[in-house]
């Protein structure tokens, strides 16, 4: 894992705001993220999860680890008689996606076009807009578990998502309680693209 020094990341937040890392590893493949998961045991600080830097404020230097998504990719990975199955990388530019789907012939997700960020970031909020969110076109993700090392899949209701909500924003409370917060990074996401479509004009 090459981790690189004192980062400036004004370029990686939408606000521009000045500040550093003090070590941030750019994760562009499944085994970067494996081998991240094994250096932050050197890390007490912890760790944090940067996308397109469009929902965060930073209020000054990062001493945790930043974790940069860039994982790429898109491709159609299934076909049924209902849906095209589209799975795109986590560090892929969100709108770069829903532009490329429509430009393949798969609506659904024009609804969502010009959200800022990335992939990654998209369901952790459930992103919307103009009366669809991410959990009417989602199917999976894959995510790798960050304290067990673990790769996991997990479906729209194992997302628990709300409005603008997930269980990537809450943190487990007890054995039973759901919560990934912080431990869940986020590596793949698949969507559910309906070959019937009608328009959201609502
Ligand atoms: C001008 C503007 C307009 C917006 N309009 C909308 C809108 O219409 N609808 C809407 O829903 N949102 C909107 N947003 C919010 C923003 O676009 C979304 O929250 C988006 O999903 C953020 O993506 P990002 O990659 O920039 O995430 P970041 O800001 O980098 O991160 C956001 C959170 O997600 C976590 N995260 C990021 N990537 C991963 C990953 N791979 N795995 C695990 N955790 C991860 C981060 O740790 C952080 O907690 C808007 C924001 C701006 C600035």
């Amino acid at each position: 894992m090459n981790a690189t020094q004192n980062v400036p990341l004004q370029f990686y937040n939408s606000f521009g705001i000045v500040a550093k890392a003090f070590s941030l590893v750019r994760i562009g493949t499944v085994e970067d993220a494996v081998a991240a998961q094994q250096a932050l045991k050197n890390h007490p600080e912890g760790h944090c999860v940067l996308g397109g830097g469009s929902n965060i404020v930073l209020t000054g230097d990062v001493k945790p680890l930043v974790l940069k998504m860039e994982i790429m990719g898109k491709s159609l990975v299934a076909e049924t008689d209902k849906a095209w199955i589209v799975e795109a990388g986590a560090g892929e530019n969100w709108h770069e996606l829903v532009a490329w789907s429509l430009e393949q012939g798969w609506p659904g997700l024009e609804n969502l076009a010009l959200i800022p960020g990335s992939v990654g970031a998209s369901p952790v909020q459930n992103i919307g807009a103009y009366g669809v969110e991410l959990q009417d076109r989602f199917d999976s993700l894959d995510a790798l578990d960050l304290v067990t090392g673990q790769i996991f899949t997990l479906n729209a209701a194992q997302c628990a998502f709300g409005y603008r909500d997930s269980v990537f924003k809450h943190v487990s409370s007890g054995p039973n309680g759901i919560g990934l917060a912080g431990r869940a990074l986020i590596l793949r996401v698949r969507f559910n693209l309906p070959k019937v479509w009608k328009p959201v004009l609502g």
